[in-house]
């Protein structure tokens, strides 16, 4: 994490999976707030409650998944009981000073949860989320132009975040390999559990590259320059449009991605802390040396087919 701070990152997302099957997530939380990361973490909630006091001043953006407002629905797409351990964790993280965003992916199945779940963020003065499921192969939405318009209008009410630009980017059909987009190479630096630089992402990685204690070795490696020269132009690229990297892709792309996407993020920041008055995640002072870029460091569990549930 140190070279991955002198390298220019500046968020430290640890996610799966689910992170909180790790034992030492708390102190690789720490060690990352100590570097002066921006710290994220996506968890499903089933060991959060227990775990909650551990995590208490190491998390700047916690997401806590949820699929729908009642037990039965979240349940069923989820498997297990899970809902209501979500429903504690809301009260576990308030209790330790942890302001969860709920994070909603949302999908045909349940689409129509949007405002019980609303309903729950806005009584907790937490932020809803708005996520719109992708596939991990081929370019195909998996999510109707009649559901996104409904979350497109969900959006517009209080308290609620949809990075607008993921819409755009599926009007336009994804990525495109001729005249490619995204930036996932140059934006991510994405490190697997055992310590590979995974490339070009996480869901298509085709080259793992073993860190060995040298991660500013491997960022000049030749394999990342081959890789940042092909980033969006893969066969598997066309039609892409995996939240995850275009997230930050945004910052690239100018024109309207960046416009909807700067837009969104002003929303979410002024909500969260200006109206809510929750705590504002603290920057590192030192200077990056590029383009502030995230560090992913995937943990235990298998890879999503669709969308970023934990
Ligand atoms: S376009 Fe998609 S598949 Fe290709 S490198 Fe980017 S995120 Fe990975």
């Amino acid at each position: 994490m140190r070279q991955a701070r002198e390298a220019g990152c500046k968020f430290a997302d640890f996610t799966g999976g689910e992170p909180l099957l790790h034992p030492k997530l708390p102190e690789f939380l720490a060690a990352a707030k100590k570097l002066g990361f921006v710290t994220s973490v996506t968890t499903n909630c089933l060991l959060f409650s227990e775990r909650a006091g551990e995590l208490a001043g190491l998390v700047d953006l916690l997401h806590f998944s949820i699929d729908a407002d009642s037990a039965e629905l979240h349940d069923k797409i989820r498997g297990g009981e899970s809902y209501n351990r979500v429903i504690n964790s809301i009260d576990a993280a308030l209790a330790n000073k942890l302001y969860p965003d709920l994070m909603f992916t949302y999908t045909e199945e349940n689409i129509n949860a949007i405002e019980g779940v609303w309903k729950l963020a806005r009584e907790k003065r937490l932020i809803l989320i708005l996520d719109p499921v992708f596939a991990t192969s081929g370019g195909e939405d998996k999510v109707s132009r009649n559901a996104h318009r409904q979350a497109l209008d969900f959006s517009k009410k209080k308290g609620v975040y949809l990075n607008r630009a993921h819409l755009l980017l599926r009007d336009m059909g994804g990525n495109r390999v001729r005249d490619p987009l995204c930036r996932a190479v140059s934006s991510t630096v994405v490190i697997t559990p055992d310590n590979r630089l995974a490339l070009p992402c996480y869901h298509h990685r085709c080259v793992n590259v073993g860190i060995n204690g040298d991660l500013a070795g491997v960022l000049r490696s030749r394999e990342r320059e081959e890789a940042l020269s092909k980033e969006g132009r893969y066969s598997f690229c066309e039609g892409c449009h995996i939240n995850c990297y275009f997230d930050p892709t945004y910052q690239f792309a100018g024109g309207r991605f960046w416009r909807e996407s700067v837009r969104s993020k002003l929303r979410y920041a002024v909500t969260k802390y200006l109206l809510y008055r929750r705590p504002w995640p603290i920057w590192g002072f030192k200077k990056p040396t590029s383009l502030g870029m995230p560090i992913t460091i995937d943990e235990y569990g298998s890879t999503p087919t669709a969308g970023k549930r934990s």
